[in-house]
């Protein structure tokens, strides 16, 4: 066997990367999701770490629903293991998160990313409703911590998010992205694994959070009971 060989045995080559294909759509959110998302981007909550733990419980929460789908024969059984893996990249300030779970179709990225679906974003905005709030109360008022507003808390500490979905068995696979600031994009995409795998690029200022050790001490304080195995960079938390 030659060298070239040789370094590479057990390691197979890193799948092929996802590709946009086709046009690229462009959609507002709702009203109410852009006032929460203002909120949660300027907010001032000093947990902001806590993003992980709603990423990594959707993840979960996904793969509970794959499981369930193949047990009760809704679903064929998907290939790969039931597995959330996160990788961390300092230097470039990202921090991704895939997870084998059930995986979003085109319109589930829409309902489920596009409009306020958790129901303590639900609660928050309706406070705010009640209360005529300004958002700039609401936010130095912790209302992050007192909600939970799921899947938004990543634009605490992202500068963009890019979310890569698809079902199992489906063909296409999708790409969501934005800035969380009103509006967000979507596309068909090329090499989508089946599941979810969500990229945040942190704020220059969040940086911290895309180191292995950050990843490692934020899932032992907040998500040690997930019911799936989580890896970072490549290793078992
Ligand atoms: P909640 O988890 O309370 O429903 P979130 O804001 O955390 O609210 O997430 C919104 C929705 O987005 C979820 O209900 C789910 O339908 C979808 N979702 C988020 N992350 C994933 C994922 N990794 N895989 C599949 N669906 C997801
Ligand atoms: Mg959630």
């Amino acid at each position: 066997k030659d060298a070239a060989t040789e370094s590479t045995e057990g390691t197979p080559p890193p799948p092929p990367a996802e590709a946009i294909l086709g046009a690229t759509e462009t959609k507002e959110f709702q009203a109410e999701t852009k006032k929460l998302l203002d909120i949660v981007a300027n907010s001032l909550y000093t947990d902001k770490e806590v993003f992980l733990r709603e990423i990594v419980s959707n993840a979960s929460d996904a793969l509970e629903k794959r499981r369930y789908a193949e047990v009760t024969g809704s679903a064929e059984e998907g290939a790969g293991e039931m597995a959330i893996s996160i990788t961390t990249d300092s230097e470039a300030g990202t921090l991704t998160i895939t997870d084998s779970g059930i995986g979003m179709s085109r319109d589930d990225l829409v309902a489920n990313l596009g409009t306020i679906a958790s129901s303590g974003s639900k609660r928050f905005v309706q406070q705010l409703a009640d209360t005529a709030g300004d958002g700039a109360s609401a936010a130095s008022a912790n209302v992050i911590g007192q909600f939970g507003v799921g899947f938004y808390s990543v634009f605490m500490v992202a500068d963009h998010v890019t979310v890569y979905s698809r079902q199992h068995g489906a063909e296409a696979g999708h790409c969501w992205r934005s800035s969380g600031d009103g509006a967000y994009e979507l596309s068909e995409a090329s090499n989508v694994a089946a599941g979810t795998k969500i990229v945040l690029t942190l704020k220059e200022e969040e940086k911290r959070f895309a180191s292995r050790w950050a990843v490692e001490a934020n899932l032992r304080k907040y998500s040690s009971f997930v019911g799936f195995p989580v890896s970072v960079d490549g290793e078992r938390a």
